[in-house]
């Protein structure tokens, strides 16, 4: 049975202060009675502070929004794995569409990224979706397919069973408007079926596919509830530790 992983995607939010106030409070109300696999994803500059206070907990894990492909060199402003595991992060989020549509990251650059995080022992959470002209005018489908293609392109099965995907539909991240959980279900057990198809099934049945756009506390049971959601990519709901918590409870509750 595949682990259920709730990830909070903070985006450019939270100073070093806010991080810890955070957890103050989300550790506390999360608990210990919890069957989901935790992520939280801080901003680089609250990593070293999240990582020390998760250092004393199992209750969740460290990852990173993004990182650069080489490992050293001259490339300011960016960020290497060796330099993210040096602070115990365990998960780096790759591909997501903010980092396609605004800082123009392709599928070819996220595979690059994909590969030096497996290599460095990351695992990568590669994030897929279409806009909605895409879904507009039927090519769900196709789009799903190029970017598993191409973001994924040259692993090994083995290298695969350390990627965890997301599912997200640009048009439902931070727009308050979520997939419906049929919507959801159809595309996610497309995105498996390809992994089936480009690998194995053995493979595809064990890689956690999340599900991200707009989850929060009132709709992340329905949405866990499906067959092929293995999980949530959480951005907005995740800033808010007590609606966090509700989520990845609620993860707990269907296992
Ligand atoms: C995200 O950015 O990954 C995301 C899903 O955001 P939100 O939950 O705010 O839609």
């Amino acid at each position: 049975m595949r682990k259920k992983i709730i990830a909070a995607n903070w985006k450019m939010n939270m100073t070093v202060a806010e991080a810890g106030a955070f957890l103050d409070v989300f550790l506390v109300e999360l608990g210990d009675a919890n069957s989901a696999e935790v992520v939280i994803v801080p901003p680089f500059t609250a990593l070293s502070h999240v990582s020390e206070r998760l250092a004393k907990t199992e209750q969740a894990k460290l990852g990173a929004q993004n990182m650069h492909w080489e490992k050293n060199g001259a490339f300011t402003g960016e960020i290497s794995a060796q330099m993210l595991r040096e602070l115990y992060v365990r998960y780096v989020v790759l591909g997501h569409s903010e980092r396609r549509s605004l800082f123009g990251e392709t599928d070819e650059v996220v595979n690059r990224k994909v590969r030096a995080a497996l290599e460095a022992s990351l695992r990568p959470i590669v994030c897929i979706g279409e806009t909605l002209e895409e879904r507009d005018s039927g090519r769900v489908e196709a789009v799903l397919e190029k970017q598993i293609a191409g973001s994924l392109a040259g692993l090994s099965a083995a290298e695969l069973s350390h990627v965890v995907l997301a599912y997200e539909p640009v048009w439902a991240i931070g727009t308050g408007r979520t997939a419906s959980p049929a919507q959801a279900q159809e595309a996610h057990a497309f995105i498996r079926k390809q992994l089936s198809v480009h690998w194995d099934s053995s493979v595809s049945e064990k890689v956690r596919i999340q599900y991200g756009g707009s989850v929060k506390p009132q709709n992340a049971a329905e949405l866990l509830h499906q067959h092929d959601i293995d999980g949530a990519l959480v951005g907005g709901a995740s800033l808010e530790p007590r609606g966090f918590a509700e989520i990845v409870k609620a993860a707990h509750r269907l296992d």
